[in-house]
C-alpha cells in the first residue's frame, strides 16, 4: 500500500467515466524503480481494470536547463522506457510544455496521477493540469522519505530544529515500494507516436545552450544509479563516515545528480543501506543525516519559502550584517565573468571551479570554500548571490535543484549561526585557504582537477 500521507488530490473533479486509461505524467520522478506515483497509478489501474499510460513532456525551454542537463536526462528517460516496457505498460515522450502535454493526453484519462514538484514551474505545472484536465488529478509524493506535510509545515530554522520531526516520522516510511503486476496490459488505441528517444538527434530540435559540453563520467538513469550505488555500499560507505569531506578520495555517492532528476528515490537507497549495512553503523547515521535530513532541510526551504531563488530569502540577522559590512573594502574584486573564466588569484578555487565545468560536481567541502570566497570578491553580497546561483545551476549536473537554492542561501547564513564579526562577511560563517591546507592535500587535488582538464577535448 502506498502510505496516505504521500497521496494528495489537487482537484475536486470526479474520475471520468469514459476515460479509457490510467495516466501517469511523469516528470520529477523519472525511474520506474521505487517510484510511488507509478505504482499507485499502476493500482487505480487494476482496481479500475483499465491500461495504464506514462507520459513525459520534453521541453526545449526547461528552465536553466542546458545541454549538459538534457543529456543527462534522456539517458534517464531511456532506461525508462526499457523498464516500462518490460512491465507491459505504455509510455511515451512528446515533444513539449509538460502541463500542455499532460492536458493533451488527459482528454481520454479516466485519473490523473503525477509526481510532486517543489519549485515554482513545477508548482505551476501541476496547478494548470489540475485545473483543465476535467477529470481527477492526484500528486503523489515520491522524492522525499518523509512527505513534506508530516514532516513541517513551516519554514524550518535549521537543522537542528527539522532533524527530530524527521527522525519521529521516518521509520514509518522506510517501507519497500513493490512492483505491481498490470492485470490489462493492452487497449490503449490509436495514441500517437513519441520522441524518438534514440535518435541520436533528438535534442536539434531544441534551441539549447550548448555553451557547455555533456559530462562522459557520469551517465543518466536508474541503471547506473543502481549500479554506483552497490558500489558506494561495498567499496565507499565504511570511510563515509570520517572520509566524506576528503577531497582527493571519493568517499561520497556522487548521487546527487541522480536524485536532482529522480533516477533513484532516497527511499531506495535507505533501504539498500539497511539492508547491506549494521543498524548500528555510523556511516549509515551519518549519510541519513545527509542524504535525509539535510536534503530534506533544502525541500522544506523551497516548499516554505516563495522567495528561495532570491537573496530576499536568507535570513534578517545575515542580510543585516551583510548590508553592514557592504562598504568594507575588498583585497580583489573579480566581474562573473573572471569567475566563471577560473581566473582568480586563488588556484584551490580556481580548481574548483573547473571542477564545476568539467565534471558537472564539485567536491562537497570545495563546493563551501568556492561559495564562500565569491562573497569575499563580489562588490555586494547580492552580485555574490546572483553569481552563485548562476554558476551553481548553469555546470552542476545536480544544480537547479532544492539544495542549489538551500546551499548557496546557506553560504550567507542561512540555516546556519552567527559567528564572529570580520571585514566583509559580518557575521556570516567564513572560511579561508589556510583550512584547506591544514585539512587536506590541497595540491593533489589541484594537480587532479589539472589532469581532468588535460583529458578534456
Ligand atoms: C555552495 C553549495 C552549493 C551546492 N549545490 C548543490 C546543488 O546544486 N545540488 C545538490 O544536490 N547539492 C548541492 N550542494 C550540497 C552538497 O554539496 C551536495 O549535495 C553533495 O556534495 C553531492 O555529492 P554526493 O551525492 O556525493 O553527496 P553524499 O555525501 O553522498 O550525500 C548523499 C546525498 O545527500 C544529500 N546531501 C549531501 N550534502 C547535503 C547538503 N549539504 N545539503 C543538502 N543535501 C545534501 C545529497 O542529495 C547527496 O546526493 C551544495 C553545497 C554547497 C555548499
Amino acid at each position: 500500500m502506498i502510505q496516505p500521507e504521500r497521496i494528495h488530490p489537487l482537484n475536486d473533479d470526479s474520475p471520468r467515466p469514459n476515460g479509457t486509461y490510467i495516466l501517469y505524467w511523469m516528470q520529477a520522478s523519472q525511474r520506474s524503480i521505487y517510484n510511488h506515483a507509478l505504482e499507485y497509478a499502476a493500482d487505480l489501474a487494476n482496481k479500475q481494470r483499465l491500461p495504464l499510460f506514462v507520459i513525459f513532456g520534453l521541453t526545449g525551454n526547461y528552465p536553466e536547463a542546458n545541454i549538459r542537463h538534457y543529456q543527462f536526462m534522456v539517458e534517464g528517460l531511456r532506461d525508462v522506457r526499457d523498464h516500462l516496457a518490460e512491465r507491459g505498460i505504455h509510455f511515451r515522450v512528446y515533444s513539449g510544455s509538460p502541463d500542455e502535454v499532460a492536458l493533451a493526453t488527459a482528454e481520454r484519462a479516466r485519473i490523473v496521477v503525477v509526481d510532486r514538484g517543489y519549485l515554482h514551474h513545477q508548482k505551476l505545472w501541476r496547478k494548470e493540469v489540475s485545473e483543465y484536465a476535467g477529470c481527477q488529478v492526484i500528486q503523489v509524493e515520491s522524492d522525499v522519505l518523509v512527505p513534506t506535510t508530516m514532516a513541517s509545515t513551516k519554514e524550518e530554522f535549521a537543522a537542528r530544529t527539522l532533524r527530530p520531526k524527521i527522525h519521529r516520522e521516518m521509520k514509518k516510511f522506510i517501507a519497500p515500494v513493490t512492483e505491481r503486476e498490470l492485470l490489462v496490459k493492452s487497449g490503449i488505441d490509436h495514441i500517437e507516436e513519441g520522441l524518438n528517444l534514440d535518435d541520436p538527434h533528438l535534442l536539434d530540435q531544441f534551441d539549447l545552450d550548448r555553451s557547455i559540453s555533456p559530462v562522459r563520467e557520469f551517465t543518466g538513469g536508474q541503471t547506473e544509479a543502481e549500479r554506483r550505488l552497490q558500489l558506494f555500499i561495498e567499496t565507499k560507505l565504511t570511510n563515509y563516515g570520517t572520509g566524506r569531506n576528503d577531497i582527493t578520495a571519493t568517499n561520497t555517492t556522487e548521487l546527487s545528480p541522480y536524485l536532482h532528476f529522480g533516477h533513484i528515490s532516497p527511499l531506495r537507497i535507505l533501504i539498500q543501506l539497511i539492508a547491506n549495512a549494521s543498524p548500528s553503523d555510523e556511516n549509515v547515521a551519518v549519510l541519513i543525516e545527509e542524504l535525509i535530513v539535510r536534503r530534506e532541510l533544502a525541500i522544506n526551504f523551497v516548499e516554505q519559502n516563495e522567495q528561495y531563488d532570491s537573496y530576499k530569502s536568507l535570513p534578517e540577522w545575515s542580510i543585516k550584517t551583510l548590508d553592514k559590512h557592504r562598504e568594507d573594502t575588498r583585497d580583489f574584486l573579480y566581474t562573473a565573468e573572471q569567475l566563471e573564466g577560473a581566473q582568480t588569484h586563488d588556484q584551490y578555487w580556481n580548481a574548483a571551479m573547473n571542477e564545476m565545468k568539467l565534471r558537472g560536481m564539485m567536491k562537497g567541502y570545495m563546493r563551501m570554500y568556492w561559495g564562500k570566497k565569491v562573497i569575499e570578491w563580489s562588490p555586494s553580497p547580492e552580485v555574490a548571490y546572483e553569481t552563485l546561483l548562476y554558476l551553481n545551476n548553469k555546470y552542476f549536473l545536480d544544480g537547479r535543484d532544492p539544495n542549489s537554492y538551500a546551499n548557496v542561501a546557506w553560504i550567507f547564513g542561512k540555516h546556519d549561526r552567527p559567528w564572529g564579526e570580520r571585514p566583509v562577511f559580518g557575521t556570516v560563517r567564513y572560511m579561508n585557504a589556510n583550512g584547506l591546507k591544514r585539512k587536506f592535500d590541497i595540491e593533489a587535488y589541484v594537480q587532479w582537477v589539472e589532469s581532468l582538464s588535460d583529458g578534456a577535448e
